[in-house]
């Protein structure tokens, strides 16, 4: 029976008491379990994730204590909410390992949509001239591809043409193909936006590849919704130019988010400044969840939600009814293949996978089943999506490849 069987990779015994005591560190799944409903089973990270008590704590203090407007006080409260916010920048900063906090900048947004978009509509309009290309990754996130085409088509309307050029994909692994990206930039490739790890695929695409392919000076935008939160992300290491992501999903309150950038290859990124009043308790949500992450270890928390895709993947490639997208051999532990996170995502041959969703959240599943907001490269994309946390288990990998058997 599949629940018996050894599902290979991801053991990580040596992993298992750490990750027991990082699940009871979130209060959602301490809840007592209703004994008249399957036990419920949370695995759409991707899409946003659960918040650990440090953090919840982080933001009753904030606003039982502190709360005021950032920015503009003369009083204690107010100067207090303006150093929160200052020491948030510079925590983000510290998180993605930046050597130089001096030469970049962070900019609060509500999620990975809004960082994009504003530096589609604030920045990247004067850094183009008429003739220039730019690189659209247009099998990623709509996110990531529809405020590059807004931009290329409001400068066309003042008469400066941009050529807009698709992201090469290798044909079934949902990865760039390098090769093709190196052939196709040239001088003109100015600005290329890309995705540290789909949202999908769950592939990472590799930034160090992406940058060796489109040379020194294209400026290069990395949407890291998938990767800022999941694994260690540094911008020493990295060669781009902006990183953006979603707090949220990195375990701060819904509604935050932050666009990292460095001022080397083109104008300062400076919107807004402190126009508006922000949002000062997803700030102090984000300072506290980067802090829990680092207590907890970037290390440990993507050796735990890869191995645990390992295993779903392992599992579900002895279920002949499914189809694993992506590149399922990339999990082989070989350099030339792509590097996996924490997503696995498939279809049943003959179950629709809107109808395959609504089954497997009658056992208790909350998965994603739909196109993933995925922009269309030619490819069907409709499926089923697991996406994983530090606080996922081994147990609920275990409990839905013998649900998934159930329905082969
Ligand atoms: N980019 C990627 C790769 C994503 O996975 C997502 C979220 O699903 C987004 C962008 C959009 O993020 P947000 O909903 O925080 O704006």
């Amino acid at each position: 029976a599949p629940t018996t069987r050894d599902h290979g990779p991801a053991d990580l015994d040596d992993l298992r008491s750490w990750q027991r005591e990082v699940r009871a560190q979130f209060p959602i799944f301490s809840g007592q379990p209703d004994p008249a409903s399957p036990e419920p089973a949370y695995l759409d990270s991707a899409a946003t994730a659960q918040k650990p008590l440090a953090v919840l704590d982080a933001v009753r203090t904030y606003l039982t204590t502190t709360n005021a407007n950032a920015g503009r006080g003369t009083y204690t409260w107010a100067n207090r909410t303006t150093d929160l916010v200052e020491h948030t920048r510079d925590r983000v900063k510290e998180f993605l390992g930046d050597a130089y906090p001096e030469r970049s900048t962070v900019h609060f947004t509500g999620g990975t949509t809004e960082g994009l978009r504003t530096i589609a509509r604030d920045w990247l309009p004067a850094f183009l001239s008429d003739g220039d290309e730019i690189v659209v990754p247009v099998a990623d996130h709509q996110a990531n591809i529809l405020p590059w085409l807004e931009t290329q088509q409001a400068l066309a309307r003042q008469g400066v043409h941009v050529r807009v050029r698709p992201m090469p994909y290798q044909a079934g692994s949902g990865d760039y193909d390098h090769i093709a990206l190196a052939e196709l930039a040239g001088p003109r490739t100015r600005f290329v936006a890309a995705t540290h790890v789909h949202h999908v695929y769950g592939g990472d695409m590799n930034p160090h590849r992406i940058r060796r392919a489109v040379g020194p000076d294209a400026v290069i935008c990395l949407d890291a919704a998938q990767s800022v939160g999941h694994l260690p992300v540094s911008v020493a290491d990295l060669d781009v130019d902006f990183v953006v992501f979603s707090g949220h999903k990195a375990l701060a309150l819904p509604g935050t988010g932050a666009v990292w950038s460095r001022q080397a290859r083109g104008p300062a990124f400076a919107p807004g400044g402190w126009s508006g009043t922000p949002n000062t308790a997803g700030i102090a949500s984000l300072a506290a969840a980067l802090d829990w992450l680092d207590a907890t270890g970037l290390d440990r928390i993507e050796r735990w939600t890869v191995a645990l895709a390992a295993r779903l993947t392992e599992g579900l490639r002895h279920l002949d009814a499914y189809e694993i997208l992506g590149c399922p051999l990339s999990l082989a532990a070989d350099s030339t293949v792509q590097r996996r996170q924490g997503i696995v995502t498939f279809r049943h041959r003959a179950i629709d996978s809107g109808d395959l969703g609504f089954i497997l959240f009658s056992h208790g599943f909350m998965v994603r089943s739909d196109s993933h907001c995925q922009g269309s490269a030619g490819e069907k994309t409709d499926s089923v999506r697991v996406s994983l946390h530090a606080y996922n288990t081994r147990e609920e990998i275990d409990r839905l490849l013998s649900v998934l058997h159930g329905l082969q």
